[in-house]
């Protein structure tokens, strides 16, 4: 069977759902999942036939596809920071604003070779955020926690398949106390206010963790709070706490952390120009 007649027939059923940009995008991830060709290389072969089970794969993923399941859970794999990951319904999808958090910390810390950090990763979900450092900085004492036992699950299997020796600790931030001192601090909780709910892709809230993704309108710093006031017991005098943050609770961030005492307050913008990360220290220097 011709991939032509198909593509023909999905586009038009998967633009209405994604618009045409991302329709053909995800278009070209299912072929190329499939048949192991790029959509350059579909474009030269334009006559490349598809084996029966080859088109019986190709279609199952375009239905899925067609109502909204995300193609990372589709394909049990997501993209991040130059690694791949393995992702089902139990943790958040990495976000490209993630790997630009990720990014700082590593730019901050690669070129001065500092050896044998301790770093903290609070939330990790699919465990990217620690694998990756550890990735990087493969001197670091890289650990992280998770209030989940099926996220842990996740992160521990990325950790082992990427090959990053990352320790995990399953555990509540809110209550979660530590003999240990941190050099980093990092964390990407739970920041989604129930009255950005409506503003959200349907198909984020029909697939992905809400126990990730979503805090109270009354208490929307609630986890920055818990993680600012365990850094202040926590970090070591030089170390530094990165939050990844919602782009609406900038100011209101540094408030908060000014206000416990937090010093060095940097404020930064993702790509789409949006607040999205902080850095702070506990002290002056
Ligand atoms: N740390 C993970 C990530 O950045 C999970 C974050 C979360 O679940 N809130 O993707």
């Amino acid at each position: 069977m011709k991939i032509e007649a198909i593509a023909e027939q999905y586009k038009i059923e998967l633009e209405s759902v994604y618009g045409g940009e991302e329709a053909s995008a995800l278009f070209g991830l299912a072929v190329e999942y499939v048949l192991g060709l790029s959509p350059v290389k579909l474009k030269i072969s334009k006559n490349h036939s598809a084996t029966f089970v080859e088109v019986q794969k190709l279609l199952s993923i375009l239905n899925d596809l067609k109502i909204g399941k995300p193609i990372q859970h589709i394909l049990g794999v997501a993209h991040f920071y130059g690694a791949v990951y393995e992702v089902n319904e139990n943790v958040l999808i990495p976000r490209p604003e993630t790997e630009e958090l990720v990014d700082w910390i590593i730019n901050d810390h690669a070129p001065v070779r500092m050896q044998n950090l301790k770093v903290l990763d609070i939330g990790t979900g699919s465990g990217c955020i620690p694998v990756s450092l550890k990735t990087y900085l493969p001197d670091f004492d890289v650990k992280a926690l998770d209030i989940s036992p099926e996220a842990l699950t996740v992160a521990k299997r990325n950790a082992e398949l990427i090959g990053a020796g990352v320790e995990f600790i399953e555990g509540n931030i809110l209550t979660y106390e530590s003999e240990m001192k941190f050099d980093i601090i990092v964390s990407n909780p739970p920041y989604i206010r129930e009255l950005e709910k409506a503003k959200m892709h349907h198909h984020v809230l029909a697939h992905e963790p809400h126990l990730a993704l979503f805090v109270t309108d009354e208490h929307p710093l609630v986890f920055y709070q818990a993680i600012a006031e365990f850094a202040l017991k926590n970090l070591n005098p030089t170390g530094h706490l990165y939050f990844e943050i919602n782009e609406y609770l900038g100011e209101e961030m540094i408030k908060m952390l000014a206000g416990k005492g937090f010093k060095n307050i940097e404020l930064k913008q993702d790509m789409q120009g949006k607040d999205r990360m902080i850095k702070v220290t506990i002290s002056d220097e």
